[in-house]
C-alpha cells in the first residue's frame, strides 16, 4: 500500500465472462478466524471458469493484528479499523489503511461483503448487517443480498464509520456478515460461512450454485449497545441468541472482592445478538448488544 510498508494478502479471481466486481474482505478484526479461514476457502474453491465478472478477496485487512493476536485493533496504532472510516490519507497507518480500502477498493466495486466473527472476547448469534441510513436503492440491493445469504438473522444498521457502512454511504451496496467468535474456528463453521457467502455471490450473478434452502428470516431493528459504567468483572446472565424482556436484568459488574458495582438491564424486548464473554471489562467497554425484532 502506498506510503506504508503494508502488504495486503489478496486473491483476484477474474472470470472468463464480463460482469460485476465483488470485493470480499476478512480480518478487519485480526482475530476473527472463521471469516479469515473462509476467505482462504473461497479462493480455493472458486475457479475463474466459474466466475462471471471478478472477485477480489482480501484475506486479512488487519494483518498486524492477526499476527500479534490482538483483539479488534491494529498492532501499529491500536486503532479499531471498523471505527475509523473514511480514514485519512495523511493519518497514522490505520487511518491510511482505511482510506486505501475505501478509495481504492470498496468505492470502486459493484458489491462489498465484509466478513467478521465476534473477535477474541465476543460471542455472537450468526447474522448479517445491512445498511439503512443510506440511499434507499443502495439499502435495497444490500438487503436483498442479505436475504439470499441464508443467514437467518438480518439486522438493520445505522453505522457510518465501519468499512462496509462507509462504502454503502459512498454508493457501494454492502453487507457485514458475522459468524464465529471467542478466538476459535472450526471446519464446520468455515463450511457454513463459505456456503453463505457463495449464496450471496450466486444472488449477485457472479457465481452459480444449485442448492438453495428456504429459511425463515428474522429482521431486527438497529442494536442497542450496552456499555460498562464501571471497571471490573462482567457477569452476563444470558448467552448470545437468548431472548430478553424490557427492564430484565442482563448482567452485573463486580469488583475482585465480589462487591457489586453495577447492574445492567435490557432497554427493549428483544434478542441478545452479541456480547462480551471476557471476565475483565473496562469502564465504557462494550458489554452486550440487544435488538428488537422488527414487525414485518
Ligand atoms: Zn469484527
Amino acid at each position: 500500500m502506498i506510503n506504508t510498508d503494508i502488504r495486503l494478502p489478496f486473491t483476484l479471481i477474474s472470470g472468463k465472462e464480463k460482469g460485476k466486481t465483488i470485493l470480499i474482505t476478512a480480518g478487519v478484526h485480526g482475530a476473527e478466524y472463521v471469516g479469515i479461514e473462509t476467505s482462504k476457502n473461497l479462493s480455493r474453491i472458486i475457479g475463474p471458469k466459474d466466475v462471471t465478472g471478478r472477485i477480489i478477496i482480501i484475506h486479512t485487512v488487519n494483518y498486524s493484528g492477526f499476527r500479534e493476536r490482538l483483539s479488534a485493533v491494529t498492532a501499529e496504532d491500536r486503532e479499531n479499523l471498523n471505527r475509523i472510516f473514511p480514514g485519512d490519507e495523511k493519518g497514522n497507518i490505520s487511518q491510511r489503511l482505511a482510506y486505501f480500502i475505501l478509495n481504492s477498493l470498496s468505492k470502486k466495486v459493484d458489491f462489498y461483503i465484509d466478513m467478521h466473527g465476534a473477535d477474541l472476547h465476543g460471542s455472537i448469534r450468526p447474522l448479517v448487517f445491512y445498511p439503512v441510513a443510506v440511499d434507499k436503492e443502495i439499502s435495497k440491493i444490500a438487503k436483498e443480498a442479505a436475504e439470499a445469504s441464508e443467514f437467518s438473522y438480518l439486522v438493520a444498521s445505522t453505522s457510518r464509520n465501519g468499512s462496509y457502512s462507509r462504502a454503502a454511504l459512498e454508493g457501494t451496496p454492502s453487507i457485514l456478515t458475522e459468524l464465529g467468535g471467542m478466538g476459535i474456528w472450526s471446519k464446520e463453521e468455515v463450511d457454513s460461512y463459505t456456503e453463505k457467502i457463495l449464496n450471496v455471490l450466486n444472488h449477485l450473478q457472479v457465481y452459480s450454485i444449485n442448492s438453495r434452502k428456504d429459511i425463515e428470516i428474522t429482521y431486527f431493528e438497529p442494536v442497542n449497545e450496552i456499555m460498562a459504567k464501571e471497571e471490573g468483572c462482567w457477569y452476563p446472565f444470558f448467552k448470545a441468541g437468548d431472548g430478553v424482556k424490557k427492564g430484565e436484568k442482563i448482567g452485573v459488574i463486580k469488583d475482585l472482592f465480589d462487591n457489586l458495582l453495577g447492574e445492567y438491564y435490557s432497554p427493549t424486548d428483544g434478542i441478545i445478538l452479541y456480547q462480551t464473554v471476557a471476565l475483565s471489562i473496562k469502564k465504557e467497554g462494550f458489554l452486550s448488544a440487544i435488538s428488537a425484532i422488527e414487525e414485518v
